[in-house]
């Protein structure tokens, strides 16, 4: 009985313990290399697969669209009529259809305006109060006169902020389609008071407008398998997702205008004369940009308006969206890229006002040219006949094969001569290829940037850095580099990628900067170009005119590269952890050969070397009892306790006999052999990339996987074995992991030179000074002091 009842305390006992233990274990271990279909990706099914692709049952809706639309330039309006044919390829019946009314966003009781929040600082830009004051006057929003059927006959609807529903007498079954109509008309909002994707730009010189025309009709909200109708509200970031279909659009313009559009132009005799037909042609298998409307083509046209209209037709195949641009002021150029990859040629077109030169017809053409030779390689081949690129009020803004950039030079009123700074220049050419490659993402891997900005901006800034990179030797690409991400990586206000839209904090950082640099550290240091690029381009391809999510990208990655990569999207995509790991310690050591003979003396120098305190120092001169009384000397005075005995001796002895040859080799490897202790202080769990400097002066490269962090994410230790001497270690020599804190990568440690920074205290107001100032006029503006910064 006291037997089993110790047992049993001693059974309890331990079961504590090791409780306790477990506890410990739990709480300090997390395993960062845990499935993310375990947890937050969705379960696969029969519209999405296992293995990221489109299901064998997969679906999308289609929308086709024959628009007549009048764009009045008196009065600055659209007046328009749409017929849309609504395709219901879901297997589900519709009752009601949504629409999309991104217009409403500036009508003055907008979800938009009421969500919009200002900074807790008393201050803000001179224009931030001029766009407060302007939404107050601009009667924004669509003006909705008529929602029709097939038949005339009024559709019942219902306006909800930026959405329309409307309801069907009777379902929308699967498979069937239905005809509607809509009237509408807006006031086009200028776009140089309030930033938006689309509107006017007034030049008070010659009195004339640029229209950029996007976002302009009602369409089709998307209906997904995954999100049913799309219900996230237009509040200005999250911009949208769209379902693909065929479009014909008749634009009626005044007569002197130039129209650009989505699409093909199908009435070039009635819009063009003769000479631009010509240019036109002459243009597709130019080398290089052939004018269409020249600088003197569109200079006459400034001062003489034209009182009667022309109407331009265009048609679009199998895109998600339409846009167009129009004004007198545009010059023209075009030049046709033959693409090898399909055999066809594609128009690349710009088109500008005069104020936009010299940057624009020197750079425009070419960079969207440049755009689909770099893209077609890395993704899929562009699949449309033109490529447009328009200079007016947005600053970059894409569209299905048109888009809206705005960088240009400056004026300088006194002299009439234009200077362009640095940023100017590449920024034109940066968002020039930026806004073409959205062709790519999202307008034909229709991804949902309503839901999540990073799958189109991500993925596009990414390839945006490597057509940079082939623009020129040291093109300053802006978030391309993994250090450039280094101080957003850091900072503590900030949200995971994988976050919605509206809600994401520091946008260009979260949704551009920070994932196309997870994907260059993918392709250069984790999986290779040629495991990426397969992966990619596979990922181009089975979702191109399809609508992917987040989870058909990360699965589709790891899927054609045959890596798991979970642990990679789960720290970059879904945590604001960041990279810093610390190389802590070096260690030395020699395989302790267990001869007596070697090891004793080993010890002797090590016991010497622990060195003599400056006490014991003084003491040695000093006469010892032992030296009056040499009779107290005895054994342990001759043998110091490194002295080896018999007894050692023999037990070395039946020690190798135990051993088996290879074993006792094993005793007598002379190499070094050094343990590294790493932490992990950014949590993040990355790749250990070294460079081992030797004595004799040679250095090596190691190179560890990320999975080295698999049974313990905060500390690992790595062992090296080699001949020769360490004299240095350095974690991410090439700064290849954005790596936060390069302090701790070296052992030992280094001192790093910088600058130190003098202050001149400021000056004290001299009142009685500044009263006596003599008081400027006008005429003196010349020698206001120029505050801006020199350009680099
Ligand atoms: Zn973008």
């Amino acid at each position: 009985m006291k037997k089993y009842f110790l047992m049993g305390i001693f059974a309890f006992l331990s079961s504590i313990l090791a409780q306790s233990a477990l506890a410990q274990t739990a709480e300090q271990l997390t395993d960062k290399f845990r499935q993310l279909s375990d947890e937050v990706l969705p379960t696969p099914n029969v519209y999405r697969t296992a293995s990221g692709a489109p299901g064998h049952k997969y679906w999308q809706q289609q929308a086709d669209y024959v628009i007549d639309v009048t764009l009045d330039d008196d009065k600055q309006r659209i007046v328009a009529s749409a017929k849309i044919k609504y395709y219901n390829n879901s297997p589900d019946s519709l009752t009601y259809l949504w629409i999309q009314l991104d217009q409403n966003r500036f009508a003055h009781d907008s979800n938009g305006q009421k969500a919009n929040f200002a900074s807790t600082k008393p201050k803000a830009d001179y224009g931030i109060l001029r766009q407060n004051l302007y939404q107050k006057t601009y009667d924004g929003g669509y003006k909705i006169s008529a929602v029709t059927d097939s038949g005339g006959a009024d559709l019942k609807y219902i306006i909800n902020d930026t959405m329309m529903r409307i309801d069907l007498a009777s379902p929308l079954r699967p498979g069937q389609k239905m005809n509607f109509a809509i009237d509408w008309s807006y006031n086009i909002l200028d776009a140089k008071i309030i930033r938006a994707r689309g509107g006017k730009e007034f030049f008070k010189e010659d009195g004339n407008y640029i229209y950029e025309i996007a976002q302009w009709f009602p369409r089709m909200a998307a209906y997904s398998d995954y999100d049913g109708w799309t219900n996230k509200q237009f509040l200005g970031n999250g911009e949208f997702t769209l379902e693909f279909g065929d479009y014909d659009v008749s634009i009626t313009v005044p007569a002197d205008h130039i129209v650009t559009a989505t699409g093909t132009l199908q009435n070039p005799k009635d819009v063009l004369t003769s000479t631009q037909r010509d240019r036109l042609k002459k243009a597709k298998t130019a080398k290089t940009p052939v004018m269409i409307v020249t600088t003197e083509d569109a200079a006459t046209k400034l001062d003489k308006r034209a009182k009667t209209t022309k109407t331009w037709r265009f048609k679009a195949n199998n895109v998600r969206d339409f846009a167009f641009a129009s004004s007198r002021k545009f010059l023209w150029d075009a030049q046709g890229y033959y693409q090898p990859e399909n055999g066809k040629t594609v128009m690349a077109m710009s088109f500008y006002p005069e104020e936009g030169n010299p940057i624009w017809e020197k750079y425009s053409t070419q960079a969207i040219i440049h755009t689909l030779e770099v893209y077609n390689r890395y993704s899929l081949v562009y699949p449309y006949p033109v490529a447009i690129s328009v200079n007016g009020p947005v600053g970059g803004m894409e569209y299905p094969m048109i888009c809206f950039n705005g960088p240009r030079p400056t004026l300088d009123k006194k002299t009439g001569k234009k200077t362009y700074s640095r940023r100017t220049k590449y920024g034109l050419i940066s968002v020039i290829i930026h806004e073409v490659g959205h062709n790519y993402f999202p307008m034909i891997v229709n991804s949902d940037e309503r839901q999540w900005t990073w799958m189109d901006e991500g993925l596009n800034s990414f390839l945006q850095n490597l057509a940079e990179e082939e623009w020129e030797t040291d093109y300053p690409t802006r978030r391309a580099e993994p250090y450039q991400i280094v101080n957003y990586m850091k900072s503590t206000k900030q949200v995971p990628i994988m976050t919605n839209s509206e809600s994401i904090l520091q946008f260009g950082n979260n949704a551009y900067g920070k994932p196309a640099i997870a994907l260059r550290i993918l392709r250069e240091s984790i999986l290779g170009r040629e495991l990426f690029d397969f992966a990619f381009r596979e990922y181009s391809q089975r979702w191109k005119f399809k609508r992917p999510t987040p989870s058909d990208f990360f699965r589709t990655m790891e899927d054609a590269s045959g890596v798991d990569l979970d642990w990679f999207w789960r720290g970059w995509f879904y945590t604001t952890e960041h990279v810093d790991i610390s190389l802590d310690n070096v260690r030395l050591f020699n395989v302790n050969t267990k001869d007596p003979e070697i090891e004793e003396v080993f010890k002797r120098v090590k016991d010497a070397e622990r060195g003599i305190t400056p006490a014991r120092l003084a003491d040695k001169e000093r006469q010892m009892r032992t030296d009056r009384f040499p009779e107290l000397l005895d054994f342990y005075n001759e043998h110091d306790k490194f002295t080896v005995t018999n007894k050692q001796r023999n037990k070395y002895t039946s020690l190798l006999k135990g051993l088996k040859d290879w074993q006792k080799d094993m005793l007598t490897v002379k190499s070094n052999i050094y343990l590294m202790d790493f932490s992990n202080k950014g949590g993040l769990v990355m790749p250990i990339f070294l460079e081992v400097s030797y004595a004799d002066g040679s250095k090596e490269e190691i190179r560890m996987n990320a999975e080295i962090w698999r049974k313990n994410a905060k500390n690992v230790t790595r062992m090296l074995v080699t001949e020769k001497t360490v004299t240095s270690v350095t974690v991410d020599p090439y700064m290849e992991t954005a790596d936060t804190n390069l302090d701790n990568n070296y052992f030992p440690r280094r001192i790093e030179q910088s600058r130190f920074e003098l202050i001149k205290g400021k000056k004290r107001r001299d009142m009685m000074k500044g009263f006596a100032t003599k008081l400027k006029s006008d005429k003196d503006d010349d020698d206001k002091k120029d505050t801006t910064d020199e350009d680099k």
